[in-house]
């Protein structure tokens, strides 16, 4: 059977002075349900069905890249290259683009995990991959993943994939290259940051707001959109709390009804584009937004 190569995973949204890229770094097939919390497999698997989604799920990672002609933003920065062969193209979908790494001035992280912060750094070198970006991140992120005494409470596999991991990643960016938040705040005219806490102790989320229009980039508030919006309180293993990561994704999914935001999710199918709305038994519902056949812009980035 031949295999035939897609076209490159590059999606362009206009959102008002925003030119939002998703960017699909690859993805992750999991062989068994033990990445949720809930152990009801056949609940789990049925919400999969009912959306013909293969069971276990197979999760997208994406990053988003936004321009508006004075910065070049990158949401999450990919997996690198060590999380095997069906990720880490983040890097070749930038030189489609003709974006070289050296030009991207910010880089906002939702959160330190292997697949959103690996890309930041070569841990073979130590040399940063993006060398004139800063990086904004929760000081909640920095303070935990370089906390000896969290760390020794890690098991093994916790330890060197995010522990050691995240600290290899940022390390180099200490040079003066690291701006902190600790609250809802406004990083850039139009771009704030919405703390999202739980997932890991300084998870955030991104609202830009241009022109009337409003995109939340929510990082992991919802990994698997079949089960967790019907499901809120079902959380994954990769969460340090999973108790306060249901709380912030009920906020944040209320939230996005409330006031229609445009979400772009990471671990959204992609493009990653959605709205939330109420569902029919109280919990939420999925909305993938349609496919623009063109972003239109009146600017040339
Ligand atoms: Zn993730």
């Amino acid at each position: 059977m031949t295999a035939f190569k897609q076209v490159p995973a590059i999606y362009h949204r206009q959102l008002g002075r925003f030119l939002v890229t998703a960017l699909c770094d690859g993805y992750m097939a999991y062989e068994n349900f033990e990445i949720f919390t809930d152990p009801d497999q056949n609940k789990l698997a049925a919400c999969l069905a009912a959306e013909t989604r293969v069971a276990p799920p197979v999760i997208s990672i994406n990053a988003f890249l936004v321009r508006d002609g004075v910065r070049t933003i990158l949401v999450d920065c990919g997996s690198g290259d060590i999380m095997g062969p069906t990720c880490g193209h983040l890097p070749d979908l930038l030189e489609q683009l003709d974006v070289p790494l050296d030009c991207i001035t910010d880089i906002l992280l939702t959160h330190i995990h292997p697949d959103h912060s690996n890309g930041l750094t070569d841990p073979v070198t130590g040399m940063k991959h993006f060398p004139n970006a800063m990086v904004h991140v929760h000081q909640e992120e920095i303070r935990h993943w370089f906390d000896d005494d969290a760390k020794a409470k890690a098991t093994e596999r916790q330890k060197r994939v995010y522990f050691d991991a995240g600290r290899i990643q940022i390390t180099p960016y200490r040079d003066g290259c690291v701006r902190t938040f600790d609250q809802e705040c406004e990083i850039f005219p139009g771009i704030s940051v919405l703390p999202s806490t739980g997932h890991t102790p300084g998870h955030s989320c991104f609202i830009f707001r241009s022109d009337g229009e409003a995109m939340i980039i929510w990082g992991d508030t919802v990994h698997v959109p079949e089960v967790q919006l019907a499901y809120p309180d079902v959380g994954m293993i990769f969460d340090t709390d999973n108790l306060a990561a249901a709380r912030s994704r009920r906020k944040i999914l209320q939230r996005c009804v409330d006031e229609n935001l445009l979400v772009g999710g990471m671990h959204i199918h992609f493009p990653g584009f959605a709205r939330i709305r109420q569902g029919y038994d109280g919990e939420y519902r999925f909305v993938a937004e349609q496919w623009y056949h063109a972003a239109h812009h009146g600017q040339s980035f």
